[in-house]
């Protein structure tokens, strides 16, 4: 295990503050310092950023964060039984570390964060793409967050980067992609959590793009992508039929051929697809 601050072995805060992993809460915590330090440094420039971490538990990432130099961590966690092991990280750095005791889906961060911010977490498996998903929704662009680094099961990370005609392709890769550019940056084996989880994890950072890849409505394009991957094996003059009774000629009026499929289809067609569609 690494020693990376003066602070207690990961292990020690865990039998101290009695943080036996809980499953409901997606608990898989990271023990090894060196790895926490090492996706921290994946997230890029932290010197200049406040980062704000979704679930740090017994607080190992956290502790990556700050010393690797995070500006400020805002730290969320929905579990009170860690809040008080986090304390102790904030006092190895002072006026650094905020520790906000909350449902990360019920909270808003923004009025305890100054720009750039940076969004960095290894987070609980059942609420982590509803969160990305908000992250790439949040109604305005360019969003108050300049990156985004995050541990999903590698499935998932698949998804978010997937290209057109792969198996993983669908409306996570377009949601993902077409405001932000996004990579897998770390392959993370089962045993690196204490409980392992039964499948491999990956790290995926997304950088938002100032301007979105192609023109489109964002309602529009989300609309459409949902009920073309609903029925992703048929073609899109019957999967897209609700969107508008003329659905064919919208279709040839973007330039695609109504017998596709979903997963044919580059970001920028679907993004003609919806300009098309609001102007019909
Ligand atoms: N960051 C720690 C690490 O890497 O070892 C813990 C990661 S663990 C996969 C996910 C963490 O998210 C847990 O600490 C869990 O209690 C917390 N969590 C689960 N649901 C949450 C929610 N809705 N809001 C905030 N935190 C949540």
């Amino acid at each position: 295990m690494g020693t990376i601050d003066d602070l207690p072995p990961l292990r020690a805060v865990i039998a101290a503050h009695g943080l036996a992993a809980r499953k409901s809460l997606g608990q898989n915590f990271l023990l090894d310092l060196n790895l926490t330090a090492k996706i921290a440094r994946q997230a890029g420039d932290l010197g200049h950023a406040d980062v704000l971490e979704i679930g740090p538990g017994p607080g190992g990432l956290t502790r990556g964060l700050l010393a690797e130099g995070a500006r400020k961590v805002v730290a969320v966690e929905k579990d009170a039984r860690c809040i008080a092991a986090l304390e102790e990280i904030t006092q190895a750095y002072p006026g650094r570390l905020e520790i906000v005791s909350a449902d990360a889906l019920a909270f808003d961060p923004r009025p305890y964060l100054t720009p750039p911010v940076r969004i960095v977490s290894n987070l609980p498996y059942n609420v982590g793409t509803e969160l990305l998903t908000r992250w790439l929704d949040p109604g305005t662009w360019p969003p108050f967050w300049t990156s985004l680094t995050l541990m999903f099961q590698r499935e998932v990370a698949q998804r978010i980067v997937a290209a057109p005609g792969s198996k993983a392709y669908g409306r996570l890769a377009i949601l993902s992609q077409w405001r932000s550019e996004a990579r897998i940056v770390l392959d993370v084996p089962p045993e690196a959590f204490t409980p392992a989880p039964k499948v491999r994890s990956a790290v995926v950072h997304l950088t938002a793009r100032p301007e979105p890849l192609f023109e489109a409505d964002a309602p529009t394009l989300f609309r459409i992508t949902a009920a073309a991957f609903n029925q992703r094996r048929k073609m899109l003059r019957a999967a897209l039929r609700g969107l508008s009774p003329d659905i064919e000629d919208v279709l040839l009026s973007a330039g695609i051929a109504p017998t596709r499929r979903a997963e044919e289809l580059s970001i920028e067609e679907f993004c003609a697809l919806a300009r098309a569609l609001a102007a019909a």
